[in-house]
């Protein structure tokens, strides 16, 4: 299993980790030119980012001008968006990554609704996008690491073992993933010697997720043991569902 690790003392901000995602997503704006000028421009254009969209699969949140972070995909060990998943398009794969299968999708839209972290959107071709971990790049060649990861110009960002980086977190006094301070044990590790809470560090923004999937198989138990979640959750199902079938994808 690997991990990404984000150190945020050694983050600048600097955006490079977005261009080069979006290099290698093709999504825009992709460096085209590839002189000072080229990589500029991009990088200024990346700026604009500031949430998830079919465009963007990581951005930087900025508290304010020396408080931010890197945000994308958690990777968690027990997904809720693969648990809610009702045409199991979304697999955790043992390398760490969760990735959406496009071609599976039925554009239900649930793995949006129940993310604690609110990471997938869906695009306009009503499927989910978000942060693959690079999947097509690390299993393509175990040497290579996520365009993130490579790009980043402060080695803010680490790509390993995630037994490694587990390891690696004792040096500082914040650790957010990877098990520690998550419920969902996550295959994306935050490090810090700078109390989280400065930076408004969001960490999982919904709690206690109904297994929205459950309660649709056994709608009596997992109603009375889940209670509204899961109500809030069939509601957005059902919705999902009749639109689905009336065509309005
Ligand atoms: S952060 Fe959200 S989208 Fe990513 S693996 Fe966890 S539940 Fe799924
Ligand atoms: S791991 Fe890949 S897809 Fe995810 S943020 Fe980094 S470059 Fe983008
Ligand atoms: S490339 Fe590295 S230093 Fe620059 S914003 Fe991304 S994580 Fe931070």
């Amino acid at each position: 299993m690997k991990s990404l690790l984000i150190d945020l003392d050694k983050c600048t901000g600097c955006r490079s980790c977005i261009v080069a995602c979006k290099s290698w997503n093709k999504l825009e704006p992709r460096i085209e030119n590839r002189d000072q000028d080229g990589i500029r421009n991009a990088v200024e254009k990346a700026k604009g980012t500031d949430k998830f969209s079919d465009n963007e699969f990581t951005y930087i949140y900025e508290k304010d001008i020396k408080n931010f972070y890197k945000r994308q995909c958690m990777h968690c060990e027990d997904p809720q968006c693969v648990k809610n998943c009702p045409a199991h398009a979304i697999v955790k794969y043992d390398n760490g990554a969760v990735v959406v299968d496009k071609e599976k999708c039925e554009g239900v839209g649930l793995c949006a609704q129940v993310c604690p972290f609110g990471v997938p959107v869906m695009a306009v071709d009503k499927k989910p996008v978000k942060c693959t971990l690079c999947y097509d790049r690390i299993t393509q060649n175990p040497a290579l690491e996520p365009a993130c990861v490579k790009a980043c110009p402060s080695k803010a960002l680490k790509f390993g073992d995630i037994d490694e980086m587990r390891e690696y977190t004792s040096k500082f006094k914040y650790v957010y993933g990877g098990g520690v301070n998550d419920s969902y044990n996550s295959s994306v590790i935050y490090v810090s010697d700078i109390p989280f809470e400065k930076i408004d560090f969001k960490v999982a923004e919904i709690h206690n997720i109904a297994n929205v999937l459950e309660a649709i198989k056994h709608p009596v138990g997992a109603l009375t043991l889940l209670g509204g979640a899961a109500l809030v959750g069939l509601k957005i199902y059902s919705e999902r569902v009749k639109k689905v079938k009336e065509g309005k994808r």
